[in-house]
């Protein structure tokens, strides 16, 4: 079918107390995986891509591929936008043809983060796209952060409220314990602070850098407005391991299809698991989502798929 946008799919994980996992991909094989994945799952799911992704493989082709594979799935695909950090990147992906944006104002201060978030939404509301705005800032494990660093950088509930009623922005990502990039799942979410900002605002929620997080933590925010939570470093993770194994399985062979059919199906078995985790697996039925009532989370938490 044709791509969707977000904003009917995260308002019905927001009011079902499931997630739709937002999961990274910078090539064909992660983008086939993924949708696969959401295809076998019955999942609603959102194809993210970064700026890094859009540098790596070109605007137009990042787009044709996501376009492509959910023209071919019968559940609804989203592409969204993850972390553009200006007004121009989120313009030519609006032209390109991206059904959710994303405006990343978190490093910048509080008012220029209003002003042009408010920027975005005015000119993808005019053609009907939702946007993702961040306040608060999730940090990256990369820049050696501490723990002190990551408490200072947390959403401020009351600054929430302000921002989302100023911009009118369709979700939020909330900064709330977790860091970008982390490899282990060692980090535990602030659920009261959660709380807090799930009382004051009420449009769907975003966890990023979700692959650092506790999946018990993960499961207990989707019942506080975590809507929509972002997979990237986990993905990355498995397609790597996939390729090492393979190529030192049988390093005669210079078929890259045969290294390359492992990674993809390792990107599809994560995002299985995610999605099961998440509770998104099964609400994609013949006549839309199915009621708030009848969700059911299939996976076991922190491990390998049953
Ligand atoms: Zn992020």
């Amino acid at each position: 079918m044709p791509l969707v946008t977000s904003k009917e799919m995260l308002q019905a994980a927001l009011e079902g107390h499931f997630a739709v996992g937002a999961f990274n991909a910078n090539n064909m094989e992660q983008v086939q995986g993924i949708v696969d994945a959401a295809v076998e799952e019955r999942s609603p799911v959102i194809l993210q891509v970064s700026q890094g992704a859009i540098r790596y493989a070109g605007l137009e082709f990042a787009a044709a591929m996501v376009k492509t594979a959910a023209a071919e799935a019968d559940v609804p695909v989203v592409l969204h936008l993850d972390h553009g950090t200006d007004f121009d990147q989120n313009v030519r992906c609006l032209r390109a043809g991206f059904t959710s944006l994303m405006f990343d104002g978190s490093k910048r201060p509080f008012e220029e983060n209003v002003a042009i978030t408010s920027q975005v939404v005015h000119i993808a509301h005019v053609c009907g796209i939702p946007v993702e705005a961040e306040l608060g800032c999730v940090l990256q494990s990369t820049d050696g952060v501490t723990y002190e660093e990551v408490c200072d950088a947390m959403t401020k509930p009351g600054e929430a409220k302000e921002f989302v009623e100023r911009t009118g922005c369709d979700s939020l990502a909330v900064a709330i314990g977790s860091v970008h990039a982390m490899r282990e799942a060692e980090a535990e979410l602030n659920i009261e602070l959660l709380k807090e900002i799930h009382q004051m605002v009420k449009i769907p929620l975003v966890l990023h850098g979700s692959s650092g997080v506790k999946e018990e933590s993960e499961v207990e925010a989707i019942q506080y407005g975590i809507a929509k939570i972002n997979v990237a470093t986990m993905l990355n993770q498995a397609f790597t391991r996939a390729l090492k194994e393979a190529i030192a399985a049988d390093p005669e062979n210079v078929d890259p299809r045969k290294f390359l059919i492992k990674s993809r199906d390792a990107v599809k078995e994560v995002v299985r698991h995610k999605m099961r985790l998440f509770g998104s697996s099964g609400q994609v039925t013949a006549s839309g989502y199915k009621s708030p009532k009848t969700v059911h989370r299939t996976a076991k938490i922190g491990g390998a798929e049953e």
